[in-house]
């Protein structure tokens, strides 16, 4: 790991007394470790929150940080640059050149990254020493981050690297200096930076500058071209289906796939047959082929090859406790992920279930030494250990600690009262089959369950600041249970990557997150009088609409005697005619305000009542009121509060309205009315169940209530533990909507009952127990809004509680 002097090097400034080599590096207070010697790299552009975050850091005993701002705290090590996240990069730079043997491998590409490197490390570690990108790390911070692993034991190093804008990769090229480059397929994802695809294919490739070896993916005609022209020296070696690829696929049968390799025709058994894959197992048949693997050593790779599961579920268990599902894999780049992770939950009692650890390219002894070093670090109530290799190395264990010979055992001797108020991490090694001790412990309240996928949530809110300035704040709207989604874990996800506010329509939405810890400013949207006590308890910002609730909530802070100023958002009305003070309102509103300067006007907003294209007129009649009423505010009080007035449509159809925030909903949940932003969205829910009950039913015999469906033929039916109790609208029944069972389309039969609804699965072949998509990506929301004669926020919302959400992080 780096050390203190390299890192001041880097940053030319003087070198302490004292130099100090890191275990650790940390972006997140919240994240720091005690025991574990760590430097903190502050990327806070604003002064008063570096100061806080640093404060915290100091608390957490990490001493050594990296900011913008000088702060002179004692006992500390200051770095003060400018742009730490640029520093950071230096940094690597400057530690890998250190490792001059070691060999140098790149990937990137639109999908399947992570997956080909991963394949690419379990086909190579017999042969190399290998450090690589951990999990999905490829981004400006998560490729210095990867770099920073590498010690003098290594090769050769793997590294992902991933852009989403222009210029990006240019940086990261500089950083890395790679001599192998590997590009994967391009597609549609983050097109939306670019001017075209020529643009996206040439920022991507900027990674292969100087490579002398480039393995490339040319399904894409234009690639090979784009690449030659940047670099004509390097030895280019194509794959995919086109006849002109080095390595050509021929033919893809249930478990072999038919390839020209150069030369010769091999037909290669593998396990993975679909599209992508093949395309992966391509890639690394390429690289294995450079590296002179005979093509017996290559079939047995292929046939060796581990799927790879990146994403750690969270679910919530029985006795209220919080699972993370982690149960695919346990290696050394993953492990320090998931206890990080662990480390962030709020829960106080926390275990974890770990297994054997195959690294068979590592000493043993110094596998579990890691391991129980970093489990050693934090606070645990239990460990419990599975595997007959783990129970060797107990002395390094210093939590409480119980050794099972295997996953039935452990589910045999489990005691799940502790699991009460806890948190559990399960993470072990596939053949362990965690997953089935994880069954054991998840609240099975019923089938049905909404899934909530974080990181597309973060796209969609990635592509709509895409369409704003970087200056622009952005307050997201969690009101209604996140549209339906869950409160608190959509503002905790959100909360640890940059917004500036949340919206709650009622004050108990607002205490909910404060009671757990969330610390965003968090405005109000219908503050009703009764509330203002909880209001005020719980630091939240109240929209003040009118002169009556201004006069009331003044009444209730002089109650409580607060004296210090309390923070609240002005709504105008310019047109929708919902809340707000109109134009006449606004001499006695002045006045009240200058006579009670303990408030603090944070920001002064209107809400349109039409963002789409068709009302432009009426629409720029409410912003120039709007800015007109502002400027009386403003003048007259002599504030300068922060301007919003766009939603998610607003921002895609009036951007030059921006202002200093938008407010942004359903977009971030992922729907527009707009077709073309609507297929640049990323799916984030999805509804979904599994057959309860399968029967055929003859020619006459009907189905459901008031027998609305009655069979002309044979018809096969499947009962569907979900209904209109769970928010499936009546008029999806009796055929008009489809439900996904096996990837096939599964009209609905009959009227939906209460809480089951049934479906022809005549020609599909599936049994009781297998999953059905209700909807999500397809049937997609908005064709069930169209059915349903409503729009997406509707739908969203009238998911019932009692359907479990869960969460993909
Ligand atoms: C709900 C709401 C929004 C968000 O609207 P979307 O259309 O979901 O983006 C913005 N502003 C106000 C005042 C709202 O009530």
């Amino acid at each position: 790991m780096i050390s203190l002097f390299e890192i001041q090097k880097s940053a030319k400034v003087s070198l302490s007394n004292k130099n100090i080599f890191f275990d650790e590096i940390y972006f997140d207070s919240r994240n720091i470790i005690t025991s574990r010697t760590g430097i903190f790299f502050c990327f806070e552009n604003d002064e008063k929150k570096a100061k806080k975050y640093i404060i915290q850091a100091l608390e957490k005993k990490c001493t050594v940080f990296v900011s913008k701002f000088s702060f002179s705290f004692p006992n500390s090590v200051e770095i003060i640059y400018d742009n730490p996240l640029e520093l950071l990069q230096k940094c690597a730079k400057n530690y890998l050149e250190k490792f001059k043997h070691l060999e140098k491998i790149a990937i990137t590409g639109s999908n399947g990254k992570t997956i080909l490197k991963e394949w690419i490390y379990q086909s190579l570690k017999d042969k190399f020493s290998i450090v690589r990108s951990p999990k999905s790390y490829n981004s400006q911070i998560g490729l210095p981050l990867s770099i920073l692993q590498t010690n003098e034991n290594h090769n050769l190093g793997i590294f992902e690297c991933g852009i989403s804008k222009v210029n990006e990769m240019k940086c990261l090229q500089e950083i890395l200096v790679p001599k192998i480059g590997i590009l994967t397929n391009i597609g549609k994802a983050h097109l939306e930076n670019f001017e075209n695809e020529e643009e996206l294919i040439n920022e991507k490739i900027q990674l292969f500058k100087t490579c002398e070896i480039i393995i490339f993916c040319n399904e894409n005609s234009k690639v090979e071209n784009q690449l030659k022209k940047l670099n004509s020296k390097a030895n280019f070696i194509s794959f995919g289906k086109n006849e002109k690829a080095n390595i050509q696929l021929l033919a893809v049968n249930s478990n072999t796939i038919s390839v020209k390799l150069i030369d010769k025709f091999v037909d290669f058994k593998v396990v993975f047959t679909d599209d992508a894959n093949v395309m992966n197992q391509l890639g690394l048949i390429a690289l294995l082929n450079f590296y002179n693997v005979s093509i017996n050593e290559i079939q047995e790779k292929l046939l060796h090859l581990e799927p790879i599961e990146m994403r750690l579920e969270v679910k919530n268990g029985i006795y209220n406790s919080i699972i993370l599902n982690d149960t695919f894999n346990a290696d050394l780049t993953s492990i320090p992920i998931a206890i990080q992770k662990l480390q962030h939950l709020n829960q106080k009692n926390k275990l974890v279930v770990i297994t054997d650890i195959f690294e068979s390219d590592k000493d043993e002894n110094e596998v579990y030494q890691k391991v129980f070093n970093w489990l050693n670090d934090i606070e645990l109530r239990h460990i419990y250990c599975v595997g007959t290799h783990i129970n060797k190395y107990k002395k390094l264990i210093q939590h409480s600690v119980t050794f099972y010979e295997s996953t039935e055992e452990l589910i045999q001797k489990f005691n799940s009262k502790n699991l009460n108020d806890a948190a559990i991490l399960i993470k072990g090694s596939r053949k362990f089959k965690l997953e089935k001790f994880a069954k054991t412990i998840e609240k099975q309240s019923h089938d049905t369950v909404l899934e909530v996928d974080l990181q597309a949530m973060l796209a969609n809110l990635k592509f709509f600041k895409s369409k704003l300035k970087p200056t622009t704040k952005v307050m997201v709207m969690v009101k209604a249970n996140s549209y339906g989604t869950g409160t608190y874990e959509v503002a905790d996800f959100l909360e640890h990557h940059q917004m500036d506010y949340l919206g709650v329509a009622y004050a108990d939405e607002g205490v909910q997150l404060r009671e757990r810890e969330i610390s965003l400013p968090i405005m109000v949207m219908n503050p009703e009088q009764n509330s203002y006590d909880t209001i005020i308890d719980y630091q939240l910002e109240p929209e003040i609409y009118s002169i009556r609730v201004l006069k009331l909530f003044i009444e209730k802070l002089e109650e409580k005697a607060i004296s210090q100023t309390y923070s609240i958002h002005i709504k105008l009305d310019t047109g929708m005619h919902r809340l707000g003070f109109s134009f006449d309102d606004l001499d006695e509103l002045t006045t009240i305000c200058k006579n009670n300067p303990n408030l603090l006007i944070k920001s002064i907003f209107t809400h349109l009542a039409s963002t789409d294209e068709n009302d432009v007129e009426f629409t720029e009649k409410q912003i120039k009121l709007y800015l007109k009423m502002y400027d009386f505010i403003t003048q007259k009080l002599n504030v300068i509060p922060i301007r919003h007035v766009l939603n998610s449509h607003g921002v895609i159809h009036f951007p030059h309205h921006q202002m200093d925030m938008i407010r942004i909903g359903i977009g971030m949940y992922g729907f527009s009315s707009d077709e073309k932003t609507q297929s640049q969205l990323k799916n984030v829910v999805t509804l979904k169940t599994k057959i309860s009950q399968v029967r055929e039913i003859k020619q006459g015999e009907s189905v459901s209530y008031n027998r609305r469906f009655i069979a002309t033929e044979t018809t096969k039916v499947a009962t569907l533990p979900i209904g209109y109790a769970d928010g499936i609208s009546r008029k999806l029944g009796n055929g008009n909507f489809y439900v996904i069972i096996n990837n096939q389309k599964a009209k609905t039969l009959g009227t939906i009952c209460m809480d089951m609804m049934m479906v022809d699965i005549s020609k599909i072949n599936c049994q009781e127990g297998d999953e059905v998509i209700v909807y999500g990506e397809n049937p997609s929301i908005n064709e069930v809004a169209k059915i349903c004669e409503t729009i997406t926020y509707e739908i969203l919302t009238s998911i019932d509680s009692r359907v479990k959400r869960v969460y993909l992080h």
